[in-house]
């Protein structure tokens, strides 16, 4: 089972709450857990320990100077702007390249070739002896998130129960990590502004086509109109975390009050039975 945890803006405590997930999920299940968030990711601040590097390389172009004509197909073709033709050379700007092929496609003299490049890499750790830590890091000024994403989901795949923590928003990186997820999970806060991006990233989740459900993080008692908002669109609340100064106190020192704070591991596992039931899938 692989289960998104997603939110429509950033800081909202999505991380905090698929970290919690993970480690009261991992007292009595093998899971693997992979940062999604690959250009700020953090869940390893949760699981400190010695990770192994795997390197994610994507392909650019390399430009034969003694086959090409200067026809200037390829940077006509390029709409990341990552080629320029001058009239002796082709200049190639790897950073802005999306690795899309086409340039090797539309070039009539065959002087286009892919060559590998850099942009990030996934580290795997063992923090707890049944949660294994994947996080993707994008190197920075890379554009290339989606293709450590899938780097990442790769290495994750195979085993039985697999949580996603998205990067907040929803761009590209979120619908990367989201496709192929059984379930998502929509952490927000009871503000106008969350509420807000609730709509965004509850609409990102339906266009995908993933069932989803919603906690309620660092809940004043204000909640109306996120519940009628859940309410009117089918969306079941999963969980209600209420704000108080002994859960921020814990977190504050990077802590988990799944682990920390009394009552809290039952919690999370009964959020994991909510989840399964709202995916309709056997966990
Ligand atoms: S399409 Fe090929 S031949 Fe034309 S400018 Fe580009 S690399 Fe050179
Ligand atoms: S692979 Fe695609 S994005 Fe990269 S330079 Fe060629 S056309 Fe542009």
């Amino acid at each position: 089972m692989k289960i998104a945890i997603a939110s429509g803006k950033g800081g909202t405590g999505k991380s905090t709450v698929a970290a919690n997930l993970a480690w009261a999920l991992a007292r009595s299940r093998d899971v693997v857990l992979v940062d999604c968030d690959v250009e700020e990711p953090n869940l390893h601040l949760f699981f400190p320990g010695p990770a192994v590097d795997v390197p994610v390389t994507t392909p650019v172009p390399e430009i034969d100077p003694a086959r090409c004509t200067f026809c200037g197909e390829c940077g006509k073709f390029c709409r990341f702007g990552a080629l320029a033709v001058l009239k002796d050379r082709v200049l190639v700007f790897p950073h802005l390249c999306h690795s899309c092929g086409g340039c090797v496609l539309v070039c009539p003299q065959g002087a286009v070739r892919e060559v590998p490049r850099t942009v990030g890499r996934v580290a795997c750790s063992r923090p707890l002896p049944r949660l294994t830590l994947i996080s993707g890091v994008l190197n920075e000024g890379e554009v290339q998130a989606p293709a450590v994403i899938r780097a990442a989901k790769v290495l994750a795949e195979g085993h039985p129960l697999t949580l996603y923590d998205a990067s907040p928003g929803i761009a590209c990186p979120v619908i990367e990590t989201l496709e192929g997820s059984d379930v998502c999970v929509l952490v927000t806060e009871s503000t106008p502004f969350g509420l807000h991006d609730l709509r965004l990233a509850a609409e990102v989740a339906e266009r995908v086509g993933i069932p989803a459900g919603v906690v309620i993080n660092r809940s004043d008692g204000e909640d109306a109109a996120t519940v009628a908002f859940c309410r009117e669109r089918g969306l079941p609340i999963l969980m209600t975390i209420p704000f108080s100064r002994e859960i921020a106190a814990v977190q504050n020192r990077g802590g988990l009050i799944s682990r920390d704070l009394p009552g809290w591991e039952e919690q999370f596992t009964d959020l994991f039975d909510e989840i399964v039931r709202n995916a309709g899938v056997r966990a």
